[in-house]
């Protein structure tokens, strides 16, 4: 069975794998499936538009999943007034053409959920490299947010926690800038869950075909 590799950065080839890159305006290859977006830390006030224009011409390539990595960090990138900008512009384009949000999101969460239930929209909105308490993470999935795990999982004990509670309906797996292989990832949260790590296979397949519908 496949593992869904939902964000990362590395292009990797084993057929039991099937992973979203993340692209850029700027990247040149599309032959795999991705998912392009603006993130906040690369936003330019000059040249956002024109990077919007592509986002929204390669969203309508067969091989695009999703639109994002774009979201709000309050610790690094520009001035948050420009990064609410550029997002919600990117929150539109994913409504227009049906594409779930990858979203990078540090130190703003609150603002996240309050432009959700202000905008209500249609479309998934998955927080990529989640990483706090159960706390939080209820009340995310609770705002209808799809959650996702990476590397982190291995070495943090406050992440165990948070998936031992977590419902497996609720979040994805992804390795996003790390080296590490995406199967040590799911061995590692199977273990957490104490279930055979076919099954959370599965659950996190039912997952991707609800999110990611192509
Ligand atoms: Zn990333």
């Amino acid at each position: 069975m496949v593992f869904y590799d939902v964000h990362t950065h590395k292009s990797l080839s084993d057929e039991k794998v099937l992973q979203i890159e993340n692209k850029f305006p700027n990247s040149v290859n599309f032959s795999s499936p991705f998912s392009i977006g603006i993130h906040p830390w690369f936003i330019n006030k000059n040249t956002y538009n024109k990077e919007l224009l592509i986002v929204e011409d390669k969203l309508q390539h067969a091989n695009c999943y999703a639109i994002g990595e774009c979201g709000l960090d309050k610790l690094k990138g520009v001035a948050l007034e420009l990064q609410k900008e550029v997002f919600l512009k990117q929150v539109e384009l994913s409504e227009k053409y049906k594409k779930p949000l990858i979203i990078h999101c540090v130190k703003a969460f609150q603002e996240i959920i309050a432009i959700k239930k202000e905008l209500q929209p249609k479309q998934f909105w998955m927080l990529h490299g989640f990483n706090k308490n159960i706390h939080l993470a209820k009340s995310l999935i609770d705002h209808n947010f799809m959650l996702s795990f990476g590397e982190l999982v291995l070495k943090n004990k406050k992440i165990e926690e948070t998936l031992r509670q977590i419902n497996l309906s609720s979040f994805l797996i992804e390795t996003d800038d790390s080296d590490v292989n995406v199967k040590d990832i799911y061995q590692k949260i199977a273990d957490i869950r104490n279930v055979k790590v076919v099954i959370l296979q599965n659950q996190i397949k039912q997952n991707f075909k609800r999110i990611f519908t192509k």
